[in-house]
């Protein structure tokens, strides 16, 4: 299953994704989570990025619709693979759709999660994560069960991003509501999207993703029982 994840900075897209490609066998693709890997290994392109995340704004469509690109080509992709943090642009998801259709792959759903500017800003200003094994944490809403300690790996390194701050976070919206929110109706014209309530709690909103990935899951079975029945029966 192929699907995106869309959402506002800090509406839960990464926790989502995390959750969702262990329980159905899909990668998750951040292309955050790339550029951020590609800052690290001092990368002109990751540098350049760098300048541009840490203001808060958009890195050029050419440069992550190549990263995607080139990492959906991986044959890891082939099981399934859920977009986090891409498409950001109507740019963005027109070449994306030109790709995945050169690439004979197609996308099953996109997923919007919704939550509200305050709640958005409380989740980026308290985001936190586990430097060892990426595992996200939150000062309010989701701390380690032994403080300082991470639940998953057992190491007391924690990180914060340097865009995560109250600096950035209007910028980060605004480029979300001129740029992003867009594709929400790029979506729904072509019957790919589905809204979920990210309001509720990480287990309840991972509840909604998995009820609705369920049905499309299930309609894409029946559709597929229904073509060969045409067929064959
Ligand atoms: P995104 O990938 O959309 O930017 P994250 O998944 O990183 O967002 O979530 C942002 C922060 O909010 C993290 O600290 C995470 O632990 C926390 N968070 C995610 N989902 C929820 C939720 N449903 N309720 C409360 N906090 C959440
Ligand atoms: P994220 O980790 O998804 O919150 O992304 C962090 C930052 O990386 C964003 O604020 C942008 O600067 C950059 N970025 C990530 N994905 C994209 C994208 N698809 N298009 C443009 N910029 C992106």
């Amino acid at each position: 299953m192929n699907i995106i994840l869309l959402g506002a900075p800090g509406a839960g897209k990464g926790t989502q994704a995390k959750r969702l490609t262990s329980e159905r066998d899909m990668v998750q693709l951040s292309t955050g989570d790339m550029l951020r890997q590609s800052a690290e290994s001092g990368s002109q392109i990751g540098i350049d990025a760098k300048a541009l995340m840490d203001k808060g704004e958009l890195v050029s469509d050419a440069v992550v619709v190549d990263i995607i690109s080139r990492r959906i080509d991986q044959p890891d992709c082939a099981k399934g693979f859920a977009l986090d943090g891409f498409p950001r642009t109507l740019e963005q998801a027109a070449a994306l759709d030109v790709m995945l259709d050169e690439k004979n792959k197609s996308l099953d759903a996109v997923v919007e999660m919704r939550v509200d500017d305050v709640e958005m800003v409380a989740r980026i200003v308290g985001r936190f994560t586990c430097a060892n094994c990426g595992e996200g944490y939150h000062d309010r809403f989701k701390t380690p069960a032994v403080e300082g300690v991470c639940d998953v790996c057992g190491v007391s390194d924690f990180q914060r991003r340097a865009d995560d701050n109250a600096n950035t976070v209007t910028t980060r919206l605004m480029a979300y509501y001129k740029k992003t929110s867009p594709l929400i109706g790029y979506y729904f014209a072509k019957g790919k999207l589905v809204t979920v309530d990210g309001m509720g709690t990480i287990d309840e909103v991972t509840k909604s993703i998995s009820n609705v990935l369920d049905q499309v899951d299930g309609s894409a079975k029946s559709q597929s029982r229904g073509l060969l029945g045409s067929i064959f029966g």
